[in-house]
């Protein structure tokens, strides 16, 4: 088998041969079949924040190859995506299925799959246990891969404001990549709000009237003017432009949520920087029921990722083409 492996910090990931898992007790082996290249694998391999060497990959598809004597639910050939925010397995939150908000999560070494446990830019994928398995019906496995971050992680962002998207409400989407374009659908297709896009590059800008936003505009001077008032600002960049933008332009009472992790940092003082009333929040990933809302979605046309296809072979190059700003939507490895 092959596997894109981070083997020691500071140095680009590589493209290995490893054995194939054998899966024990509750485990599946999942033969991938797609694989989403995320902006948070540069955040990994430049900051190096799990220890090596571990596979990266946080958006798997595949299809079960195996099963271990203990697992239930699955069977061999069944095609699925995997929920990737792992956490311990023990405690009341991942027994809920809010794995992302796990009550141990300080201690874990690791946040998921492929961030510091091996992940699924490999053949095969070693998950340990069903529950972290969605079916995906006759999904196209290069759609529904990103579904498991770009599409859940905008989608928990957006469930957790929903009572500030009413009517006559303006949501701000900084950053059209791949969580930002998803995000713009979903908010089409779930709220009646009005939804502004931000971008630094003309191709995003694109994406974001392709896929519904009311306007887009450049992240310029001239942005404030179109922000200003925002009942909810939906962050997808977190550098220290785009917090202060989304701290300008927030509505007394409003919602700032911060999805990216672009190292920015913003004041919370009062007074300060924030309107009265306003709420930050720093939400992460998503649960296990909403993968499975995320892709029924995505099954019915609500929602499509933008994807450009890569081989596995072609991963290096796939991560260049994001460093630099050069990719639209999401890259997808096909093993
Ligand atoms: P991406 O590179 O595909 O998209 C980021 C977009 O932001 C790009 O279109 C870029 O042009 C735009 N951008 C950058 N600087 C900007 C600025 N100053 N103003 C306006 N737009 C700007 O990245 P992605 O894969 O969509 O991930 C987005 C961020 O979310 C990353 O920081 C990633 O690590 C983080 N992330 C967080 C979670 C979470 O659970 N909170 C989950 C996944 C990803
Ligand atoms: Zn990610
Ligand atoms: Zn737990």
């Amino acid at each position: 088998d092959r596997a894109l492996r981070l083997l020691e910090p500071g140095r680009p990931p590589a493209l290995v041969e490893v054995d194939r898992p054998v899966p024990r007790g509750t485990e599946v082996l999942v033969r991938v079949t797609a694989a989403g290249l995320c902006h948070s694998d540069l955040h990994v391999i430049d900051a190096a924040p799990f220890a090596t060497p571990y596979t990266l990959g946080h958006e798997v598809a595949g299809q079960v190859a195996r099963v271990g004597p203990d697992a239930t639910g699955v069977a061999p050939g069944d095609p699925v995506v995997v929920y990737g925010p792992w956490g311990c397995g023990g405690c009341a939150r991942c027994a809920a299925g809010r794995d992302n908000y796990c009550d141990r999560r300080a201690e874990l070494t690791w946040a998921g799959v492929g961030l510091g446990r091996d992940g699924g830019m490999a053949d095969h994928l070693l998950v340990p246990s069903a529950r972290y398995l969605v079916p995906i019906g006759d999904l196209d496995p290069a759609q529904a891969a990103p579904l498991a971050d770009a599409g859940l992680t905008p989608y928990h962002a957006i469930q957790r404001c929903l009572p500030a998207l009413r009517v006559d409400a303006t949501v701000a989407v900084i950053g059209v990549g791949g969580l930002g374009h998803v995000a713009i659908q979903l908010l089409r297709a779930l709220t009646p709000s009005r939804v502004i896009a931000v971008d630094v590059r003309p191709e995003a800008l694109a994406l974001a009237d392709k896929y519904g936003a009311h306007a887009s505009v450049p992240a310029s001077a001239d942005a404030d003017r179109h922000l200003r008032g925002a009942d909810v600002v939906l962050d997808f960049a977190g550098t220290e432009a785009t917090l202060a933008l989304a701290a300008r332009s927030l509505r007394a009472d409003g919602d700032l949520v911060i999805v990216g992790s672009g190292g920015g940092q913003l004041t919370v003082r009062k007074p300060g920087p924030l309107p009265p009333g306003g709420r930050v929040s720093l939400p992460f990933w998503g649960t296990r029921a909403e993968l499975a809302d995320v892709v029924a979605l995505a099954r019915s046309g609500a929602i499509t990722v933008e994807v450009e296809r890569f081989p596995l072979t072609a991963a290096a190059d796939a991560i260049d083409r994001l460093r630099a700003g050069r990719l639209t939507g999401r890259a997808v490895l096909i093993p």
